[in-house]
């Protein structure tokens, strides 16, 4: 059950509150974030819901069979935009793509890419600068350094910024050089990463793990929203599977379903989805078909150069390209 707190209840009402969830054999959890404030109680018995909706302070109460709460589609009616501020919003019919490298790597190629994306109107810069790597001899990302530089040159352009944050320890470095924190799907289900991004005030992207169910990622979603933080994406980004023609198998499935169990926006990552440039754009295409609200996607300068993922980023050509098809796959299910 669900119990959506009145603005302006004061204390000693949700204490009274509190107290008959408890008289009922429930236990809570009490949630504050940036927009609201929520009782979480979790019992088996059946109850009336009337009994706690004409408590004073209750604004309404929902009952939520599902192992997660905040995020479903159970008690909220209508979408969650995403404010990315400036305008700039995700989910309740507000469409972004997200395009960049896969690490950042220099100067030049930030340059190179803030100008690939003004041309083509896209709003938003993704880049690692702190890359999980199969390999520890790999390359790892150009961490603060890079992030510092490419947050100012991205500033001066009116680019907002996307990037992976991979332990607790990097939050507060990174904190005002990020507009989205990116947890990868090696992190899905890092417990403490998400508690942690559950107390700052900035949009989490967070993505399903290469082994995660569509449940899994929804209640580490939940990490995030109980710990105060209700601005999420949600990212498929493909999920590992016996199939070796390419690298992961992007679940289509999911997005539709995800748009369905939750209110969270909901975006696609072709790029790794799927692995292999040369299907990157039909797979976008599907992602959107089946209700994507946003693509992330790799593009570089010259893919074959690129520190990491070349073989599944696209080139400026190609990227304009999608950009387009996908301005019309929008309005075909417009
Ligand atoms: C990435 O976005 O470059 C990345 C490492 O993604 P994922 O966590 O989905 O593998
Ligand atoms: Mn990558």
């Amino acid at each position: 059950m669900i119990i959506q707190i009145q603005k302006g209840a004061t204390d000693i009402e949700v204490l009274h509150i509190s107290e008959a969830v408890q008289s009922i054999g429930y236990t809570y959890n009490d949630i504050k974030t940036q927009f609201g404030r929520y009782l979480i109680c979790i019992g088996k018995k059946e109850i009336d819901l009337r009994k706690i909706g004409f408590l004073p302070g209750v604004a309404d109460v929902f009952k939520v069979s599902d192992a997660y709460k905040l995020t479903s589609t159970k008690w909220k009616v209508g979408k969650t935009a995403v404010d990315l501020g400036d305008g700039i919003r995700i989910g309740n019919g507000e469409f972004q793509i997200m395009a960049g490298p896969c690490s950042i790597e220099s100067e030049e190629q930030i340059i190179s890419t803030i100008e690939h994306l003004k041309a083509n109107g896209i709003k938003i810069m993704r880049g690692g600068v702190y890359k999980p790597r199969s390999s520890p001899y790999s390359f790892r990302g150009l961490g603060m350094d890079g992030l510092k530089l490419w947050y100012k040159l991205a500033k001066e352009n009116n680019i907002k910024i996307i990037t992976e944050v991979m332990q607790v320890s990097q939050i507060a470095e990174m904190h005002d050089y990020v507009d989205i924190f990116q947890v990868g799907a090696r992190n899905s289900q890092n417990f403490n990463l998400l508690d942690e991004l559950g107390r700052v005030d900035k949009p989490i992207l967070l993505k399903r793990g290469m082994s995660g169910t569509i449940e899994e990622l929804l209640q580490s979603a939940e990490y995030v929203f109980s710990n105060g933080n209700e601005k999420i994406i949600l990212c498929e980004r493909g999920i590992r599977t016996y199939e070796t023609a390419y690298r992961n198998t992007m679940d289509i499935n999911a997005i539709t379903i995800l748009k369905d169990k939750s209110h969270l926006p909901v975006v696609a990552d072709p790029s790794h989805g799927v692995g292999v440039r040369k299907y990157v754009d039909k797979i976008a295409l599907a992602s959107i078909m089946a209700g994507a609200d946003g693509v992330i996607m790799e593009v570089h300068e010259c893919p074959q150069k690129a520190f990491s993922d070349g073989q599944q980023t696209l080139d400026y050509g190609q990227s304009e390209n999608l950009i387009k098809k996908m301005g019309k796959a929008r309005e075909l299910i417009a």
